[in-house]
């Protein structure tokens, strides 16, 4: 499906074109798309919605983008309202992705196809498509990349023999936000990972903190994760145990832990435990360059973003959208057929080759984390 295909065979307007709105300057060529995010206090989805934004607009479309601060009432407003307004098309990256199901009954109901973005949309039918990463690989690679750290693996996945830890080393464990059904694939992918080591002793979580229920972080909150970190430190660790690591799943949980790794565990920048993140968010790229995180996961938002709108364009010209995986995304009530997107284990050595080669980040935005 090419744009230029998709552009003709829209016409004048989408399968839900109801309002008056669609039917003036740019959306009378290809139609109203809205766009939900959940929040500007992370970066990557500052990225996600201006990428979204201007491929859509450079195709010739009208895009209603709004961004609803981590507030659940907020985005199912923000929806509620493009409905009303007539949007062709909802493309929905949801905060709490259980909390949208009587949007998606009125976007049903006006023939408004729905593309998830990036997070299921859980518990309802009317989910038409949804783009994403393989999130149970992203965590994968994670626990892959605390391992390379805390020296079990090479980078290059194979084993260091016998240079690899003898003694237990301690680790800590943090999920993400229970209601983004991510979390769960980033921290089963990880726990399958690092299995083996918790069952045969190699890796010890001291804390005993395992499940997700007792390691996640609503909303996916620095301040939270430091405080559970800081918590971790004076009971866990203050009988003046080393924490070698710490499996972070996103950025800025990583730089919370970090802050409070080197406050309330007095470890020195160039001693930190190895930790983990995800999104290459440029201050923890910069951390990373200066040893102080260990990892990230980059996911290329521009190339979801380029997703999203193929899979519009699909919808838009009364097609279905072309999925690589019919199988791995149950929201609950049916598998939602997905596109999915691979990932990279980014390390201090290949942030030039996977980041600034491809244009992410300059390299001067990585020197000065900004
Ligand atoms: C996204 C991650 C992001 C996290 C926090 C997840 O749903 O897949 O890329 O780090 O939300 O914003």
């Amino acid at each position: 499906m090419t744009l230029t295909f998709a552009l003709a065979a829209c016409g004048g307007g989408g399968a839900g074109d109801t309002s008056d709105d669609a039917s003036d300057g740019a959306a009378a060529e290809g139609g109203l798309i809205g766009v939900a995010m959940p929040t500007q206090t992370s970066e990557r989805w500052i990225a996600d919605g201006a990428a979204v934004e201007k491929g859509l607009t450079d195709a010739g479309y009208e895009v209603d983008v709004q961004f609803a601060g981590d507030d659940v009432p907020t985005q199912s407003q923000q929806i509620d309202s493009m409905i009303t307004k007539g949007v062709d098309l909802l493309i929905i990256a949801s905060i709490d992705g259980t909390a949208l199901s009587s949007q998606l009954q009125a976007a049903a109901d006006a023939n408004i196809p729905v593309i998830a973005y990036d997070r299921l949309i859980r518990d309802s039918e009317n989910v038409d498509f949804y783009v994403t990463f393989d999130n149970y690989n992203v965590g994968v690679q994670q626990a892959t990349s605390l391992l390379v750290g805390l020296g079990f693996l090479e980078a290059d996945g194979t084993t260091p023999g016998a240079a690899a830890p003898t003694a237990p080393v301690n680790v800590e464990l943090f999920a993400g936000s229970l209601d983004d059904n991510n979390a769960h694939f980033f921290f089963q992918g990880a726990m399958d990972t690092l299995q083996p080591y918790l069952d045969e002793g190699t890796i010890v979580v001291k804390s005993g903190q395992v499940e997700i229920e007792q390691v996640a972080t609503l909303r996916w909150l620095q301040e939270t994760a430091q405080t559970r970190m800081d918590t971790l430190l004076t009971s866990s660790y203050n009988d003046g145990s080393v924490l070698a690591g710490v499996l972070s799943p996103y950025d800025g949980i990583s730089r919370g832990i970090i802050t409070s790794l080197q406050g309330t565990g007095g470890y020195a920048p160039d001693a930190m435990p190895i930790v983990t993140g995800q999104d290459a968010e440029i201050a923890s790229v910069k951390l990373i360059a200066d040893g102080v995180q260990f990892s990230t996961i980059f996911k290329d938002t521009r190339k979801l973003a380029e997703q999203a709108i193929v899979a519009a364009e699909s919808f838009l010209a009364g097609e279905e959208a072309e999925a690589n995986d019919t199988e791995s995304y149950d929201n609950g009530v049916k598998v939602v057929p997905s596109f999915l997107l691979d990932s990279d284990i980014v390390y201090a050595d290949n942030i030039t080759s996977l980041l600034v080669d491809s244009g992410y980040w300059t390299a001067e935005e990585v020197a000065s984390g900004q």
